[in-house]
């Protein structure tokens, strides 16, 4: 446990420092997509006449910072509408200053039952309360649905645990951009939330699924991580698919986590992968806990 309780302080010090916070980015995808990166999870903002949409609402410390930020840059009309892609703090931060001033939340059914109760994410060894009311979604779905917002449409879709048991991912047909939450970390090991049934299994199946939707032109926004493309997402599958494949073996040898991240399972990977918020042996012991607890 000790390792996975390193895991947390390496991923507080890479992408949730409280010391100097980094500056907003706002990168245009299309003429009606945006992206603000450096708050967290990555978010898309979708203008339309006299409203803005947003997906995912990054960090709590941050949450005046992104609305200035969507006002000065992008469109200063009331965000009417925000999508919770899941239940993460770095993805919700800014729901309950938003749901206050009155912002339809909408999430998968588990994201809004996830914000509503306290739980310890052993994965990064924290816990976290009860969202306060203004901020937990009011609409909510099951399986996907569309939102039709400016010149855009937004096609959610749920899968099965994956990350967590609340994910889900966005597509905008009309500009061809995937918006995966964190279906997909872009370029390193990803948080794996086994602590509300998120396993790397399912993350490979998730990824499996998302390169279904995409093309060789789509633009597609990963939770964390630059933006990518189709070839970036089918690395990150083919990664997460061989990962899971030698710690099921591992798994089916009721191999203690401690040998399973000795023996380096991952090494040939690590090189490519483990440069970002997780360290090799944090990170597989992470995946490998993962396995075990969806078993
Ligand atoms: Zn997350």
């Amino acid at each position: 446990m000790f390792r996975v309780a390193a895991a947390g302080l390496a991923a507080s010090r890479f992408a949730f420092s409280q010391n100097a916070p980094a500056p907003l980015t706002v990168t245009k995808l299309s003429s009606s997509v945006s992206v603000v990166m450096g708050n967290g999870g990555n978010i898309a903002v979708v203008p339309g006449d006299d409203s803005v949409l947003i997906v995912d609402a990054g960090l709590p410390d941050r949450a005046n910072d992104l609305l200035a930020t969507i006002s000065d840059k992008v469109s200063a009309k009331p965000i009417t509408t925000l999508f919770n892609t899941h239940w993460h703090f770095d993805h919700t931060g800014a729901n309950v200053l938003l749901g206050g001033k009155g912002t339809r939340i909408i999430s998968h059914e588990n994201t809004r039952a996830r914000l509503s109760a306290k739980i310890t994410m052993e994965a990064l060894n924290r816990t976290f309360e009860p969202m306060a009311a203004p901020g937990l979604p009011v609409v909510t779905f099951s399986d996907g649905g569309s939102i039709y917002q400016g010149a855009e449409v937004l096609n959610y879709t749920h899968v099965a645990a994956a990350h967590t048991d609340t994910d889900a991912y966005v597509l905008f047909p009309k500009s061809n951009i995937l918006h995966t939450g964190d279906l997909f970390f872009n370029g390193f090991y990803p948080v794996i939330d086994y602590s509300t049934n998120g396993w790397v299994g399912g993350m490979a199946a998730a990824a499996d699924k998302m390169l279904t939707v995409v093309d060789n032109s789509t633009k597609i926004i990963p939770g964390h991580g630059p933006i990518a493309d189709k070839a970036a997402l089918k690395a990150y599958r083919d990664m997460l698919t061989t990962v899971t494949e030698r710690l099921t073996k591992l798994s089916k040898q009721k191999m203690p986590v401690e040998k399973v991240v000795a023996s380096a399972p991952t090494k040939d990977l690590d090189a490519k992968w483990g440069g970002g918020m997780f360290k090799p042996d944090a990170w597989v012991a992470i995946a490998y806990t993962s396995i075990l607890r969806h078993a």
